[in-house]
């Protein structure tokens, strides 16, 4: 039988069948995947096969389908292991604020990065639109235009007052869309919002300094009742960049792939080199300061974490 992982609590997978039955699976054997080494074999997402145990309401997954893509996080203790964090995205949302918390832009940059690397078109929603001051209505519409320009579309949200949340809806129909965000930023609000009869467990903003402190410990995916699918994922606080090449770096931002063909040298890492076509447009404001800070502080491997 044919499903999809809709549910993972690491060592047991709820798996979904076409016909909307739902079977709890385990799995048996070793699930290789080459390349890279991941705590976890399987994710939400994926398409497996499985069979009924003998006797018993429980499955065992047998094979696991190709995925078209998959997010994946560093562990943040065992730096060389990876977890699937999801499969077979159709696009990633980060939620974010401005305030009451603070997402730094260095935070949405590795998220767009990491998207960029996985080819999953990524779009940022401003959540708590509703405690905006006029200055911070300004700043919102500065940040929006530089990432709107760079293609990726930003949505201005109230998740508990349901302002433009509708906006949101539209872009989810028959998609599979994971939502990410650090915790306290509503994201599980939000989600609350579009599937009312959900009910997801939030947490008052006072909790989410407590760093152990998670409302959803594992990715879980929902089924939308319009058709498609949003996965939930875990307060991500670092979405760890695995596996980019600091040559390939410039490629994950689009405004440093739109000009790192004029630079002088092929092998030009945008630094300090003559003739590089990406320092002459941060000059000029062409490439926007922030984003190139982003592209430095990634290049060089330090810690951007919210
Ligand atoms: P999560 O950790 O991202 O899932 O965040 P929660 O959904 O648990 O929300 C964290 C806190 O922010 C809660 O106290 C929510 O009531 C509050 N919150 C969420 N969305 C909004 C919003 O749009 N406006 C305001 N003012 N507060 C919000
Ligand atoms: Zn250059």
């Amino acid at each position: 039988m044919q499903g999809l992982i809709t549910k993972s609590t690491g060592s047991w997978y709820q798996v979904q069948t076409p016909e909307g039955r739902r079977v709890d699976c385990r799995i048996k054997g070793k699930f290789r995947i080459k390349g890279i080494t991941t705590t976890n074999p399987v994710a939400v997402g994926d398409s497996v096969d499985f069979d009924m145990e003998p006797e018993q309401e429980t499955g065992v997954i047998t094979t696991l389908h190709e995925r078209k893509n998959y997010i994946i996080r560093k562990s943040i203790n065992l730096s060389r292991q990876a977890q699937i964090i999801a499969a077979n995205l159709d696009q990633a949302f980060l939620v974010v604020t401005l305030a009451s918390p603070r997402t730094s832009l260095g935070f949405i940059d590795r998220f767009l990065v990491t998207a960029e690397a996985y080819h999953i078109p990524a779009r940022l929603i401003f959540n708590k639109l509703d405690l905006f001051s006029k200055e911070g209505l300004d700043i919102l519409a500065e940040y929006s235009a530089i990432y709107e320009k760079l293609g990726y579309p930003c949505y201005h949200v109230s998740a508990t007052k349901n302002l433009h949340v509708d906006k949101v809806i539209e872009q989810l129909k028959d998609r599979t869309s994971l939502f990410s965000g650090h915790s306290g930023v509503g994201k599980s609000s939000l989600i609350n919002t579009i599937l009312p009869e959900l009910s997801l467990r939030t947490t008052e903003v006072s909790e989410w300094h407590d760093k152990g402190m998670h409302t959803t410990t594992f990715a879980e995916m929902f089924e939308l009742p319009f058709g498609g699918f949003i996965i939930d994922t875990p307060g991500i606080r670092e979405f760890g960049i695995v596996d980019i090449e600091q040559s390939e770096l410039g490629r994950l931002f689009p405004e440093i792939r739109q000009h790192m063909e004029d630079c002088r040298f092929k092998n030009c890492r945008h630094i300090n080199e003559p003739g590089c076509a990406v320092l002459t447009a941060v000059e000029n404001g062409e490439i926007e300061l922030s984003r190139y800070e982003s592209y430095l502080s990634i290049y060089h491997g330090n810690d951007t974490r919210a």
